[in-house]
């Protein structure tokens, strides 16, 4: 049986850094003295995981977490370059160290993969550059540091591996992230990420499954399954299980009341995935589904293989669906050459939808990229334009959804609570934030049913509907 989930409010004001240890034993607790590190991260779950494991190996060996940047030894920048402003933002970061020689500064992911040695010119206090693809070097990377070296790089993409962890510190007490494949093998012509993360990888479906085992059993009962393309996972292991295998599997685990999937990439998007989560309680009912654009013609000039048809075709899949299951997207505007009747044609495709929520962005051109020499180029005030309209047309949809549910009982697993409001926070199973209030002291890791009585275009108010919730296996 699992143990009772144990968490605090303090443990969320100052996070407990939850330890997840896997078959070797290392210490499940920081030590007092020796050297510690601090880890700033940037841009994705994948990458916020990413530095959980990191952090995982920095614990293994006997480094303990630092309260800032400032105190640590070791001060490594989790960075991202999908967009130009945050690999801005990293070497802006890495300025305020010049001259630093007591600490070693390492940057890690897109960025340094992008950027590779050039960092060492930029920033020569920077003694570690390693991308997500060579991650399972960075012990001997380390060790090379450790004894005396100067800078170590680990750059490689070429690579069949993904990277395993002795243990994993998990930053988030609430909701569990673990990743089933690693890499990309699309070529989205504005995309860095094959670029950055190297080529498509899945992991082993036991290793996965007996990290969702171990989870259960440290109180989790929340998984978010991860990958760039989560739904492209082949089990590379002789038991060969396919990505509904293994959502079926990881719902099965005992402890796990939710298992949730991102990101999924439309051309392997299955009915076996929607019949999947109508009939498996624990799969949630939320699918986020990319889009990137309404038009045909910029789908092919962004390269991602499926038409504005085809799309529908996916979606038409989950709206039959038994359960009523939640679809954000994600969009770029301004892409070159997109006419303002291509823009009007992803508006239309809003409507046609009725999407839940949608990340949308300016496009920007990224180094390596196909797109980046592309002419038709958008100017900015024109994609800012069409960025704040679609936002607000966008808005409007999410208050009239939001606004049906007004009168409803939603279950909602607490992750925080807004102390000056006198409110909880939570998540219901479509992915909806819920705000509320409740006599309960302590509601945090608990599933609370909340009766629903106002909303918003970003989240719904409502007041706790029953005293007791049960815990973990709440009511
Ligand atoms: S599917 Fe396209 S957008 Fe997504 S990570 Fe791969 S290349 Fe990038």
């Amino acid at each position: 049986m699992s143990k009772p989930f144990d968490i605090s409010l303090e443990s969320l004001v100052k996070p407990a850094l939850p330890v997840d240890a896997g078959a070797t034993q290392a210490p499940a607790q920081p030590t007092d003295g020796g050297k510690s590190f601090y880890i700033e991260t940037f841009g994705c779950q994948m990458n916020a995981h990413d530095s959980e494991k990191v952090a995982g190996v920095l614990l293994a060996r006997g480094y303990r977490p630092a309260s800032s940047a400032a105190q640590a030894d070791l001060m490594f920048y989790n960075t991202c370059s999908i967009r130009e402003k945050a690999a801005q933002k990293v070497f802006s970061r890495l300025g305020e160290w010049r001259g630093e020689h007591t600490k070693i500064i390492g940057v890690l992911g897109c960025v340094a993969q992008q950027e590779g040695e050039e960092i060492f010119e930029r920033a020569p206090w920077v003694r570690l550059v390693c991308g997500s693809a060579s991650y399972r070097r960075l012990p001997e990377l380390i060790d090379e540091l450790e004894s005396g070296g100067r800078r170590v790089t680990g750059l490689d993409l070429d690579t069949d591996e993904t990277f395993e962890t002795e243990i994993t510190r998990r930053d988030n007490p609430i909701r569990a992230y673990v990743t089933i494949i690693e890499g990309c093998d699309y070529a989205c012509s504005y995309c860095v990420v094959p670029h950055t993360r190297g080529p498509e990888r899945s992991r082993p479906s036991d290793a996965v499954l007996n990290e969702a085992r171990r989870l259960a059993d440290a109180g989790y009962t929340e998984i978010q399954l991860l990958g760039q393309t989560v739904n492209s996972y082949h089990d590379p292991s002789p038991r060969g299980l396919s990505f509904v295998d293994l959502l079926r599997a990881v719902a099965a685990v005992d402890g796990i009341r939710r298992v949730r999937f991102t990101t999924s990439h439309p051309n392997d998007f299955t009915r076996e995935i929607v019949e999947a989560i109508d009939d498996t309680p624990e799969l949630c009912e939320h699918v986020h589904l990319p889009v990137q654009s309404g038009s045909n013609r910029v789908l092919r000039a962004m390269r991602r293989t499926y038409t504005r048809e085809e799309y529908l075709e996916k979606i038409s899949w989950i709206r039959a669906a038994r359960r009523p299951i939640n679809v954000t997207s994600d969009i770029i505007v301004g892409f070159p050459g997109e006419t303002d009747d291509e823009f009007q044609e992803t508006i239309g495709l809003l409507d046609a939808i009725g999407y839940d929520g949608v990340f949308s962005f300016i496009y920007s051109p990224r180094p390596n990229t196909t797109a980046s020499s592309m002419s038709g180029a958008i100017p900015e005030p024109e994609k800012l334009r069409r960025l704040a309209y679609l936002q607000e047309h966008q808005r409007q949809i999410q208050m009239a959804r939001n606004a049906a549910l007004v009168g409803s009982t939603q279950e909602v697993l607490v992750d925080s609570r807004h102390a000056a409001r006198g409110q909880w926070s939570g998540r219901t199973s479509s992915n909806r934030v819920v705000n509320f209030v409740s006599q309960r002291q302590n509601l945090l890791g608990e599933y609370a049913r909340v009766r629903i009585e106002r909303s918003g275009p970003n989240s719904l108010v409502g007041e706790h509907a029953v005293d007791t919730t049960g815990g973990r296996h709440g009511t």
